[in-house]
């Protein structure tokens, strides 16, 4: 098979590297996008959840990633880039070189050559779900809240008829505001148990900071839920969070209860929950086992740096930011030239946040390819940087102290370039 040369490979075809590729591509880039997904669009189209200034705001607006997803492979074909999919990226070599393979090896990768020489590399591969795990995890109906979004929104499966949710983060809530929208019942969001493998909050006190942490990004639901929990603050502190929970929105938050354990046979039949004392600790005798169809576990997202890792990039640990992430400028440029990076992969934000990164990191590539007049590159790219601040208030706050995240990438990579 032959090795094409192209100016621009984008890895991922969710919102960055879509929006990326049309910016390029508009300047007359020759731009392969790659995506090892049967479809583009990335996780747009799993979701479909209520806008956060939405709520109390009397008509309910949802967030349609799906709408969303076909507008932007639109925008992005009609300015001339190409997207394969069911391609899989495994490997970017100097100066460059991308290797090539089919997702599924006994389907051949149609139109689709060998690899690819390219004068640039764009990395938007998104970012991952951190496990969340306790015993019975592994059981058949234990499923993360991504998979619950996408057995939902894509497939149009319902996972089950009694849910009940473990893990305090704001997809969990998305998910657990869905699954009630679409009819099922949600039994309660309980704390994982404190076994030291979790990386969310394990004590009604930790989940409560958390909670508060969303509500200055999110005026909608998760800002009504946290000023709502925040109500009960002061009753809090004297006498703790009701030990049977509190109803918001119909979702009852279990912030007095950890999920100890999942049984069943052959699948999740139940789940083992206890009381908490306001610390966390666990109160002997109260355990009781509730009957379920489907347990969903959500334990935050981090970038999946690992492709830009393995062309060179650095990568630093800022946990406001999710995790390890490669370290970048905020034009989106690391400091091996020709890689760049956009989306979650560069710290975890709402899609509409990673649409605009995809944009800047997209004029970033076009000047350093000399598609156009760098002036009006640099117009453009502070246009949407100005974007970016609006399109944070309004996504899902998945790290509220993204900013200082950001902030401190700034300081490294000033201090990288000397
Ligand atoms: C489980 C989950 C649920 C989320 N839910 C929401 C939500 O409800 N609302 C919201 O605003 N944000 C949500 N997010 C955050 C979400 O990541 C961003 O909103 C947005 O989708 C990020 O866009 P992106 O382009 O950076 O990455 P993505 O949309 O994740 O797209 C990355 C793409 O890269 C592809 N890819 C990765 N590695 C390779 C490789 N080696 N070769 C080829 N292709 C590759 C993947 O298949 C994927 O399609 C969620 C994230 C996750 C992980």
């Amino acid at each position: 098979m032959a090795i094409e040369k192209v100016d621009l490979v984008i890895v991922g075809a969710g919102p960055a590297g879509l929006a990326a590729a049309a910016e390029v591509s508009r300047h007359n880039g020759n731009v392969i996008v790659l995506d090892e997904s049967p479809r583009p669009g990335g996780r747009l189209p799993s979701q479909m959840h209520r806008e956060p200034r939405s709520a109390g705001h009397g008509s309910l607006s949802w967030s349609n990633g799906a709408a969303k997803a076909e507008t932007l492979v639109n925008e992005a074909q009609n300015a001339g880039a190409r997207i394969h999919c069911g391609v899989a990226a495994w490997g970017i070599f100097p100066d460059w070189y991308v290797g090539i393979a089919p997702t599924d090896a006994s389907r051949p990768m149609r139109d689709c050559p060998a690899g690819f020489e390219t004068r640039a590399v764009l990395v938007a591969a998104g970012a991952c779900q951190n496990p969340l795990i306790l015993p019975g995890w592994t059981l058949p109906g234990v499923i993360t809240a991504g998979a619950a979004q996408t057995m939902i929104n894509v497939h149009r499966v319902l996972p089950g008829h009694k849910a009940v949710i473990i893990g305090i983060d704001p997809l969990c809530l998305a998910v657990a505001q869905l699954l009630i929208a679409v009819g099922a019942e949600v039994l309660g969001v309980f704390l994982p148990p404190a076994n030291g493998l979790q990386s969310g909050p394990t004590s009604p006190k930790a989940a409560i900071r958390t909670l508060a942490g969303f509500s200055a990004y999110a005026p909608g639901f998760l800002m009504t839920l946290a000023a709502k929990a925040g109500k009960y603050m002061s009753t809090l502190a004297a006498a703790g969070f009701p030990r049977r929970g509190i109803k918001i929105d119909g979702l009852p938050l279990m912030l007095r209860q950890a999920a100890l354990s999942i049984s069943g046979l052959e699948r999740a039949q139940a789940v083992k929950t206890a009381a908490l004392s306001s610390d966390g600790c666990l109160k002997s005798g109260s355990e009781i086992q509730l009957q379920t169809d489907i347990v969903i576990t959500s334990s935050g997202l981090s970038p999946l740096a690992e492709l830009a890792h393995l062309a060179g990039c650095p990568l630093h640990h800022i946990p406001e930011m999710g995790g390890w992430v490669p370290v970048h400028n905020d034009r989106f440029e690391t400091p091996r030239p020709g890689i760049f990076i956009a989306g979650s992969i560069s710290g975890v934000e709402g899609a509409a946040v990673a649409e605009i990164q995809g944009r800047i990191a997209g004029l970033a590539a076009a000047s350093y390819l000399k598609l156009a007049a760098e002036e009006d590159l640099e117009r453009n790219r502070r246009r949407h940087q100005k974007n970016i601040i609006e399109a944070r208030q309004t996504a899902i706050p998945f790290y509220p102290q993204i900013e200082t995240g950001r902030a401190r990438m700034n300081r490294i990579w000033q201090e990288l370039s000397g």
